[in-house]
């Protein structure tokens, strides 16, 4: 075989090789990603739940100040109660310390609501909190596997890109330049042998003559057709 085909040959074997450790590392990719969206959704859902909590609290907080405050006034109205003695003024107080009982009433049955959904919306936020924490600890297990698989792809990936510059230093510069042209653009290789009277990428037949002028001097031809590199193989 001629030795312009035969490190051609060589360095294809070498991309290839190359192009299936770069689809190996392409294809680690999705699923980090994938983390990512689920990691950042977890965490959104944390915050979410953080927030209602918050709000709740305040609602929570107010409520307890106005009831304290109704309290005193309660208690400033009973006090007026005892000191009142005229029939009059006193109807008048009672009803105000009727009203003020009833206010205070509803206002602890709805701080009994409020206390009652702060529960319940920190449960949630546990829930969110333990849910994100197993998330991040099982994407921590996965991240580490998917590190060392492309750590190990990686310097495999090293060497053999070495090894590929050697190989190209062997190859004729323009010749070189050619094959690189046509696997910027044809993945599936760059350089193939005659299938019988036709080109082995896309079954185009080549000229008789052609072809006797490869066998002898072992030429390195484009096809017509797909612009693939051809040489006859002996
Ligand atoms: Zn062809």
């Amino acid at each position: 075989m001629h030795s312009d085909v035969e490190s051609l040959l060589a360095l294809q074997t070498e991309d290839q090789a190359i192009g299936e450790m770069e689809a190996r590392l392409a294809a680690l990719e999705p699923r980090l990603r994938e983390m990512d969206v689920a990691h950042a959704a977890a965490v959104e859902a944390l915050d979410r739940a953080r927030r209602a909590v918050q709000a709740e609290e305040g609602a929570h907080r107010e409520l307890q100040t106005r009831i304290a405050q109704h309290k005193l006034l309660h208690e400033r109205n009973i006090a007026q109660l005892d000191s009142v003695r005229r029939m009059k003024e006193a109807t008048a107080a009672m009803s105000q310390v009727e009203q003020a009982r009833r206010i205070l009433a509803e206002e602890e049955g709805a701080l009994q609501g409020i206390s009652r959904r702060l529960a319940e919306l920190r449960g949630a936020a546990e829930t969110h909190e333990r849910a994100l924490a197993e998330l991040e600890s099982q994407h921590r297990a996965e991240r580490e596997t998917i590190g060392e698989a492309r750590a190990e792809v990686d310097g495999q990936l090293a060497s053999r890109r070495t090894t590929r510059a050697g190989s190209a230093a062997k190859v004729d510069r323009v010749l070189l330049q050619k094959y690189d042209r046509i696997r910027t653009v044809r993945r599936d290789g760059a350089i193939f042998p005659l299938r019988g009277p036709s080109c082995g990428h896309c079954d185009t037949s080549v000229p008789m003559q052609r072809r006797n002028v490869m066998a002898a001097r072992g030429t390195i031809e484009v096809c017509e057709t797909c612009g693939v590199l051809m040489y006859a193989a002996t």
